[in-house]
């Protein structure tokens, strides 16, 4: 395969493609998956240099499929990209966007130099093909840089090959739009590249190139109007050996009878001409016969045979109308793809996107609840809880079905506070009361800022001589608190109603029979707590 591998690199293809084929058809072992798969990506590949495409296809197909299976990236990225290059010449743009994609992608995650080049050349001679000159130079200079950053001369040349070819789409299109320095410019750089590559192709031994860059450079000279040049490259390219090279021959006899009628010259060009006219026809390329009939049209005239110059014009006329739809259609399924491709990919990033910014918002939301609900179920001047905050705590203790104690707490003339002291001081009161308040509790137990200046203790699982004791640990620490600090002269009491949930039946109830006891603490002369007598009568200070 290796030694092939040279002739394919030396102009040898037709050679090459013989051994391939040999190598192939011996490879029905299991154990040879490799070598057939490596003879299967060479054939394709010499089926593309001799314009075999049809037949490569299914090579580079078979080559795809077992890289795939004996897992190796790297040689499936090229076997895709000579498969997409292979549509490509068979005018089948889908196929050969979409598999050229997919060896980008693969190339690019394994990383392998020379699969990138590849697969970056091939996605490069699509834009230059469907007349995309500015992509199509940035593709295929890229992938001259990576064949040098392979090491990979023969790559290197026959991506050069297409750089040339890129820039002189660029030309020609300048040329179309009435753009002469444009044109100029461009056309030079097309055959400063060529020149480079033809120099690589003679130092590599590689016929097959160097005839390519011969026929590009007639052709690039043509273009410029230099026709002595064209012609000499075309004496070189045919003193290169030329094996059955029918991709390159065609191209070969357009330019030199183009070139000869360019050179006043159409008796001799009527001859190239005419076989490439043969060529076209028998492989149906519309371009080529296109530009047969244009040429053979022109010989003619020059001649002064107005009748087949006619009748070849009228050809030319049709196939250029049947080409320029082809071609419209062709751009227009380009366009298409490529839109498609834009528009998934906005897709997904406005889809992640969308998602990434509803679950930030989602955050926020919830943060912003948890705030509301705190703020919601908080006293701005304790920092107790407030009503909500117990009517959860009740609402879950009912469901949880465990026993508890209910406080109420009032302060012992609080009114009076208010009118002896100020607004002010019994504000402060109250604030030092939630502190005092719950620096006696434990952490499961909660006290809350009923309302006014009333708060509620809630404590589960306690016994009533535990409830009692806690609730005179508050009436004590209150009572002998020193209110000095908040106003001279201050004294602060409470009075604690007490009531437990075996008294009644839900906390609401219970919460009436704590404030009845309560009442009880107030009627029996304040600064006391008071339990429902039945189950514990009275305690006072
Ligand atoms: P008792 O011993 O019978 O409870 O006498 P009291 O004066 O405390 O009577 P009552 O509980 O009916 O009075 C409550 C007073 O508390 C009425 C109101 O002026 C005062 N008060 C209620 N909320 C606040 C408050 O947020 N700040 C201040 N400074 N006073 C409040
Ligand atoms: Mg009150
Ligand atoms: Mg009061």
């Amino acid at each position: 395969m290796d030694e092939a591998w040279q002739m394919g690199c030396s102009g040898r293809s037709t050679l090459a493609l013989e051994v391939a084929l040999a190598v192939h058809q011996a490879s029905g072992h299991p154990d040879d998956s490799h070598v057939r798969a490596r003879s299967a990506q060479d054939i394709a590949w010499y089926c593309f240099q001799l314009g075999k495409s049809e037949m490569g296809l299914d090579y580079a197909n078979e080559a795809v499929v077992i890289w795939r299976h004996l897992a190796e990236p790297a040689c499936e990225a090229q076997a895709l990209s000579i498969q997409a290059w292979l549509h490509m010449e068979l005018g089948q743009l889908e196929e050969a966007v979409a598999l050229a994609a997919e060896a980008l992608d693969l190339a690019d995650q394994c990383g392998d130099l020379r699969s990138r080049s590849l697969a970056i050349n091939v996605t490069g001679v699509i834009f230059w093909m469907s007349r995309q000159p500015p992509l199509a130079i940035d593709y295929c200079g890229r992938a001259v840089a990576l064949a040098r950053a392979a090491a990979d001369r023969n790559f290197e040349c026959w991506w050069l090959i297409n750089l040339g070819g890129s820039q002189a789409e660029a030309a020609y299109m300048a040329q179309e739009s009435g753009d002469r320095a444009g044109f100029e410019t461009a056309i030079a750089s097309a055959i400063e590249v060529t020149r480079r590559a033809v120099g690589l192709a003679r130092a590599l031994d590689d016929a097959w190139a160097e005839r390519l860059c011969l026929a590009n450079l007639a052709e690039y000279y043509n273009a410029a109007e230099d026709f002595v040049s064209a012609e000499q490259f075309l004496a070189h390219y045919r003193g290169i050996a030329n094996e059955d090279d029918m991709r390159g021959e065609g191209q070969y006899l357009d330019i030199l009878g183009r070139t000869l009628i360019s050179l006043r010259r159409p008796e001799e060009a009527l001859v190239p001409l005419q076989r490439a006219h043969l060529l076209a026809t028998r492989s149906g390329n519309v371009e080529t016969l296109m530009f047969a009939c244009l040429y053979l049209s022109r010989a003619h005239e020059h001649l002064g045979a107005f009748e087949p110059a006619l009748d070849f014009h009228k050809r030319y006329h049709s196939l250029h109308q049947q080409f320029t739809a082809e071609r419209t259609q062709r751009n227009a399924r380009l366009a298409d793809i490529r839109y498609e491709t834009k528009k998934l990919r906005m897709l997904l990033d406005t889809e992640a996107g969308r998602a990434a910014e509803i679950a930030r918002s989602f955050a926020v939301l919830q943060q912003q609840t948890t705030m509301l609900t705190e703020a919601a179920n908080t006293d701005p001047l304790t920092g107790l809880g407030n009503r909500r905050r117990l009517e959860a705590a009740m609402d879950a203790i009912d469901a949880s079905g465990e026993g508890y104690m209910l406080a109420v707490l009032d302060v012992d003339h609080f009114k009076a506070i208010n009118d002896q002291f100020s607004h002010l001081v019994g504000d402060r009161v109250l604030i030092a009361l939630g502190a005092l308040i719950k620096g006696t509790l434990r952490s499961p137990d909660l006290a809350v800022r009923f309302g006014g200046e009333e708060f509620v203790v809630l404590m589960a699982g306690v016994t009533l001589a535990q409830a009692r004791k806690a609730c005179e640990r508050i009436r004590l620490t209150i009572a002998r608190h020193d209110w000095s600090s908040v106003a001279a002269g201050l004294s602060v009491t409470v009075s604690i109603g007490v009531a437990l949930s075996s008294e009644g039946g839900v906390s609401h109830e219970i919460l009436e029979i704590a404030d009845r006891n309560l009442y009880r603490a107030k009627q029996a002369g304040r600064n006391r707590v008071m339990a429902t007598a039945r189950t514990g009568g009275s305690s006072d200070h």
